[in-house]
């Protein structure tokens, strides 16, 4: 099966769709980005990742080429002749090409990527047992809600990761957790569901947002605030939220058991309930 490259308007083999070193995306990470995967063959949330790619662009003052609608033919016809039976849709959009200079010009002509290629869900143990956690410093900027390929602070967070051979990096921001380095993080306090609010300081998660409303629908208390590195460890529960992880429960952090270091049962009904959600 081919991996699918789209490039400026138009789809071509993925070795052929090239980039000038003059784009601003390669000189400064001036872009922005969206990850969709599929349940299916059909791209899940796939208005919301759009809303989403909407506001960086708007916060970036990015122009963005492709209305909703034109975007949602290119993701579909993406997905279709790649023909994977689940897919991984990969959008970036950057300011394009100009000569190097930091300021930009108003009327620049964005470059637009979309690759789509096979996607492999987590095997089913790693959900069963949960995962191993670290925590790290949150290094990031302070507009952490654009989904921007300005992607250091998270390389380095992931590097780490692979080091010490845990799942993912919960980030820790002046002693308060914001979020992981490709996930949202959710801790359950005495019932309640708690996880960072919406801001500069988080991406506003897709599947965030997916888990908070099933878990509202569900009768389970909901709390937007943040919790403490302490609070993280004390936890009844934790888990991560994301495109890729869905709902997954972590056992341990920094080698401290959390709970009794088994997912646990409100993360087992929300990741029951995502499961039915995504069919
Ligand atoms: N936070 C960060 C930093 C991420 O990179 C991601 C996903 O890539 C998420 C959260 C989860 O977002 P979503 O549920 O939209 O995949």
């Amino acid at each position: 099966m081919p991996n699918v490259a789209f490039i400026n308007g138009a789809f071509v083999p993925l070795a052929d769709a090239k980039v000038s070193i003059e784009d601003r995306g390669f000189q400064f990470g001036d872009g922005i980005y969206e990850v969709i995967r599929t349940y299916h063959g059909r791209p899940f949330s796939l208005d919301a990742h759009l809303a989403r790619l909407d506001r960086s662009a708007r916060a970036l003052n990015l122009t963005q080429p492709y209305s909703r609608a034109d975007w949602t033919q290119h993701v579909l016809e993406g997905i279709k002749r790649a023909a994977y039976p689940e897919a991984k849709v990969y959008i970036q959009i950057t300011r394009g090409v100009a000569p190097r200079d930091h300021a930009y010009s108003d009327d620049a002509t964005p470059t637009v990527v979309m690759t789509v290629r096979e996607f492999h869900p987590l095997d089913r143990s790693i959900q069963a047992t949960g995962v191993d956690a670290m925590t790290t410093e949150d290094i990031r900027w302070g507009r952490c809600d654009i989904k921007s390929v300005n992607l250091l602070a998270n390389v380095l967070a992931r590097q780490q990761v692979k080091h010490a051979q845990v799942f993912e990096a919960i980030l820790v921001n002046a002693g308060f957790v914001t979020e992981g380095a490709v996930s949202n993080v959710m801790v359950v306090q005495r019932g309640t569901v708690v996880t960072a609010p919406e801001g500069p300081r988080i991406l506003s998660g897709v599947t965030r947002a997916v888990v908070l409303e099933l878990a509202l629908n569900e009768g389970l208390p909901v709390r937007e605030q943040f919790v403490s590195q302490a609070d993280l460890y004390a936890a009844d529960e934790v888990f991560l939220t994301g495109t890729t992880v869905e709902v997954l429960a972590v056992v341990r952090i920094d080698g401290k058991t959390i709970g009794d270091g088994r997912p646990g049962p409100i993360t087992q009904r929300l990741a029951a309930s995502f499961t039915s959600r995504v069919g």
